[in-house]
């Protein structure tokens, strides 16, 4: 997110820095941009001066809004009047005044904005002031997005003319200014990193990888693969049907590397997810027996208990009878086993809802939500009957239970002790049956 702000900042004084050199090169007719400018690659005059207001309101955008605005409406304007011009056929009056001020020197370029540059510059200033206001999210991006495509369509002719072809789309920008403006886009996107399509960029998530990796390789190829093919077709004599094809193979080899690497992402994610599932399911189950585990068991009853309604929710405690004598008679293999049928009969013996869970050691717990004592009885009795029919290998295996209902803003410690004195109470009356605790002593309780 740092980084992103980082990167606006670090646009904004590139663009001043560059766009005043720029404006000294056309002043001074010296200087190492002024090969640009005869190869009509630089920046005009007024471009430059748009440029250096554009990366000014998106260095000011953050600490001085208002001027921010201010910049970019001027921005906005200039872009309106070259419009204007394009569209009159003839110069606003006084509008040249630059070309006037500035030094005359041979091959210097003068005359009217082209198009794309002013609708550039006229939606950047639109764009720059929705973003400083945090209005029209969405039109903004589309505003930015128009630029982008301009500007590549621009750099992509620009990848023509460069090995000496003459082909103009969009009677091309300037190739710095193309550039100038591409990085504003992306620095004014940047500048808010929250909203808008630069949200999905840093978003943690499966679009925001995405988007991070393939956006800008997608924006950028276009140009390199004419840039390239054009000149291997200029350099070693190639005929344009053979660079046209070459072209159209190679693009397609570049989609295809693509895809691969957004199904291989798609891939690592969806294994991750699902030994990410694994791991979260391992945690939460008893080994022994397969049931849920304690933690899963505290975890639920402590959310159902804020869940349910008083009255609603059911706490069974299960206890094995006599088990450590089993174990004594058969060996802990067999007590072993015996826990494992444990685990099988009481999870059939419950609903989707509800849950099983191992307590610990030969202890069980049974959560019923939606539920009431009449209903837990019924489930209780069952189990006391499964238990009793069952054909266990060395000897009858029976269980103790009690019953406890949550009364109202009853604590999970509260619920689990009135289950666990009910059951002790199962024990003390001869073992194999269910007792029903005593209603929550809180106020509110349930009147059952
Ligand atoms: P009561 O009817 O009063 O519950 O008597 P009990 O013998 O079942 O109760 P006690 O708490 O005295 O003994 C529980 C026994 O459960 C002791 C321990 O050896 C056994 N036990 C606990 N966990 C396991 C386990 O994972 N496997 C086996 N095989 N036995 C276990
Ligand atoms: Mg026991
Ligand atoms: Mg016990």
């Amino acid at each position: 997110m740092k980084g992103f702000v980082a990167f606006s900042r670090g646009v904004g004084w590139t663009l001043v820095v560059v766009s005043l050199a720029m404006l000294a090169t056309w002043v001074s007719a010296k200087g190492p941009l002024l090969a640009l400018v005869q190869a009509q690659a630089g920046s005009h005059a007024q471009a430059s001066l748009a440029l250096l207001l554009a990366g000014s309101a998106l260095l000011s955008g953050k600490s001085a809004p208002r001027t921010s605005i201010t910049l970019s409406l001027v921005l906005a304007l200039i872009g309106g009047i070259g419009l204007l011009e394009f569209v009159w056929g003839r110069d606003v009056i006084s509008w040249h005044w630059l070309d006037g001020l500035l030094p005359d020197w041979p091959g210097r370029p003068t005359g009217r904005m082209v198009p794309p540059a002013a609708l550039s510059f006229t939606l950047l200033g639109l764009a720059g002031v929705a973003v400083v206001r945090g209005r029209a999210v969405w039109l903004r991006e589309a505003c930015m997005i128009l630029i982008i495509w301009m500007t590549m369509v621009s750099s992509s002719s620009y990848g023509l003319v460069l090995p000496g072809d003459s082909v103009i789309l969009l009677r091309r920008l300037p190739f710095m200014t193309a550039a100038l403006l591409f990085v504003l886009v992306l620095g004014w996107m940047a500048s808010r990193p929250t909203s808008g399509l630069t949200r999905i960029a840093v978003a943690n998530s499966m679009g925001g990888a995405f988007a991070r990796r393939l956006t800008l390789p997608a924006l950028v190829l276009p140009v390199v693969l004419t840039f390239l093919f054009r000149s291997v077709q200029s350099h070693l004599g190639m005929s344009e049907s053979l660079a046209l094809v070459l072209a159209s193979v190679a693009t397609g080899a570049l989609v295809t590397v693509m895809i691969t690497w957004v199904a291989f992402l798609l891939d690592r994610s969806e294994r991750q997810r699902r030994t990410v599932h694994v791991l979260r399911a391992d945690a939460s189950t008893d080994v022994l027996t397969g049931l849920a585990n304690r933690r899963m068991f505290d975890a639920t009853l402590a959310q159902a208990l804020q869940d349910e309604r008083a009255g609603a929710l059911v706490l069974l405690m299960l206890d094995i009878d006599h088990f450590k004598k089993f174990n004594d008679s058969f060996g802990h293999q067999a007590g072993d086993d015996v826990l494992r049928e444990t685990g099988r009969l009481l999870g059939e013996a419950v609903r989707e809802q509800d849950l099983a869970a191992r307590y610990g050691g030969e202890e069980f717990v049974i959560l019923l939500p939606h539920s009431d004592a009449q209903r837990a009885e019924h489930v209780g009795q069952r189990i006391l009957a499964a238990f009793r029919s069952h054909d266990w290998p060395q000897r009858a295996v029976t269980m103790s239970i009690g019953v406890a209902v949550a009364g109202q803003d009853e604590s999970p410690e509260q619920l689990v002790r009135r289950a666990d004195e009910a059951l002790y109470r199962s024990k003390q009356e001869g073992r194999d049956r269910l007792t029903l605790a005593t209603a929550c002593a809180v106020p509110g309780a349930p009147r059952d």
